[in-house]
C-alpha cells in the first residue's frame, strides 16, 4: 500500500474515532460545553468527567449527558479545550439574531 494511502487511511480512522475522556484528562485538558439554546458555555475538566463516565467515553458524545444549568436545556454541544484552565473564557461568537 502506498504511504499516502495508509495517511489517509489513518487520517479517516481518527475522524471515526473522536477523541477520548481519558487521553483528554491525560494531557491536563479541559470540555468547553456550549447550551445551543441559551449560548451559556462552561468548561468542565475532563479528569472530572473521565471519572464519572470513564476513560473511553467519546468526548462528542458528553454533551448527550449534560444539561445546561443556564436555561435547562439538554441542547448541549461539546468539545475538547486545550486552554490554560487559568484562562478566562472570553468566547463570544457574534450571536445570528
Ligand atoms: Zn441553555
Amino acid at each position: 500500500m502506498s504511504g499516502f494511502k495508509e495517511r489517509f487511511i489513518a487520517a479517516q480512522d481518527r475522524l471515526a474515532r473522536p477523541e477520548r475522556l481519558g487521553a483528554l484528562a491525560a494531557r491536563g485538558g479541559a470540555l468547553l460545553c456550549w447550551c445551543n439554546r441559551c449560548a451559556h458555555h462552561a468548561r468542565i475538566e475532563a479528569r472530572q468527567l473521565a471519572l464519572a463516565l470513564g476513560p473511553d467515553f467519546a468526548v462528542p458524545e458528553v454533551g448527550a449527558r449534560l444539561r445546561c444549568s443556564g436555561c435547562g436545556a439538554k441542547d448541549v454541544a461539546t468539545s475538547a479545550d486545550l486552554a490554560a484552565p487559568s484562562t478566562v473564557l472570553m468566547a463570544a461568537p457574534a450571536a445570528a439574531a
